[in-house]
């Protein structure tokens, strides 16, 4: 039996934001029943492959599953539990959450249900900027939510915060992370904004309605947040998150280690046996099929290319780096003898380091990683 990760998805929101182009949007009360109902047959129809998992980790995304009713979840997780094979000891069970959408009783609910841990979509401290983003939440309902999920006696929680917004300052930026701070997350990721194309965010960025900041000041936010995270006692585990001692996101992990997983729900992906399956992103065929779970694509048969680039990419993303004896457990192959020339050009602009058995971006290489990827694509 293999480790794998479980992706569930909830596709609705209750409205959406201007920067999103992620797979969500609103719908009634009616639509999300039927879909909490086509979510359990999309598990019924994959009860084999369930069947032999053993589970790392699931993770509720979206959308916003803090939408669904507290007896949807405990119904969708008691559908996991009869179908897993088995469970790995600690296995780590997120639901993601938006502030503004978190009550006492579905916080309770998600307890019982067996989920160990929170995701909130915290974003910024300031109402101007949350209004800018699209984001139904003001500040105060961080605040709020934050005290709901801890009253239910979660103790693993992250916030998800965004840099680089048009309009953000410096101290913006600073009071963001204080807010956080103060909220004694055990897991935070912070990711720049990016503006993607058909949004209304876009449109108003192309149209000189708003400015982003400039390269140098998205640079020093992320400066500044490392310096910050340092002094709170959060260790950069990635790029982009940050966790205290022992709260590394165990699903997070799976995809940066090409651990296989499963993704159920409209949209989700899947990488199973080095196969990458897709689901239908079309809702109603998904509502009315009889059996969810046999509407999905391969996007991408296995490929050895493939898995070589994501496993630089994807390895190099986190900060410990690509370990030369796992590269060559996995592929057979040493790493030198696949990228030896890049690796040395790279080490030669200070891009990477060696370190032990490690290879790893250096700080000028977290600003830069970027192009440090591109020198893996072939
Ligand atoms: S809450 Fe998240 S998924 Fe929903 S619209 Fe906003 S950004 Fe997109």
């Amino acid at each position: 039996m293999e480790e794998t990760g479980l992706y569930l998805h909830y596709p609705f929101c209750v409205r959406k934001c201007a920067y999103c182009d992620f797979l969500s949007a609103p719908a009634d009360e009616g639509t999300r029943a039927e879909y909490a109902d086509a979510l359990k047959r999309d598990l019924a129809g994959r009860a084999q492959e369930l069947g032999a998992m053993k589970v790392r980790s699931v993770y509720i995304g979206g959308g916003t599953p803090s939408l669904m009713e507290p007896e949807e979840i405990i119904s969708l997780m008691q559908t996991v539990h009869d179908l897993a094979g088995e469970w790995l000891p600690q296995a780590e069970c997120t639901i993601e959450a938006n502030p503004g959408t978190v009550t006492p009783d579905k916080a309770v609910a998600w307890r019982q249900a067996g989920i160990n841990r929170v995701s909130m979509g915290m974003q910024a401290a300031q109402d101007t900027l949350l209004q800018t983003l699209g984001r139904i939440h003001r500040r105060q309902d961080v605040i709020d939510s934050v005290r709901i999920v801890r009253q239910a006696g979660f103790r693993n929680l992250n916030l998800d915060l965004m840099m680089g917004l048009p309009g953000q300052s410096m101290e913006d930026w600073q009071q963001t992370l204080e807010l956080a701070f103060s909220l004694e997350p055990e897991h935070l990721s912070c990711y720049s904004l990016i503006l993607e194309e058909g949004t209304p965010l876009e449109r108003q960025v192309q149209s000189g309605r708003m400015r982003l900041p400039d390269e140098e000041l998205d640079r020093a936010m992320y400066a500044e947040t490392l310096l910050q995270m340092q002094n709170h006692g959060f260790e950069q585990y990635e790029i982009s998150n940050f966790a205290k001692t022992g709260y590394e996101s165990r699903h997070n992990l799976g995809y940066w280690d090409l651990s296989p997983y499963l993704g159920i729900g409209l949209g989700a992906s899947s990488y199973i046996d080095g196969r990458r399956l897709k689901n239908t992103s079309d809702l109603n065929a998904y509502l009315e099929a009889e059996d969810p779970s046999k509407l999905f694509s391969v996007e991408q048969e296995a490929s050895r290319q493939n898995d070589l680039e994501e496993w630089m990419f994807l390895g190099l993303r986190r900060t410990q780096g690509i370990s030369r004896e796992a590269f060559k457990a996995f592929f057979g192959t040493e790493l030198q003898e696949e990228y030896g020339q890049q690796i040395r050009e790279l080490i030669r602009d200070g891009l990477l380091e060696r370190c032990g058995d490690m290879i790893r971006l250096t700080r000028r290489g977290l600003d830069l990683a970027n192009y440090v990827f591109e020198a893996f694509l072939r």
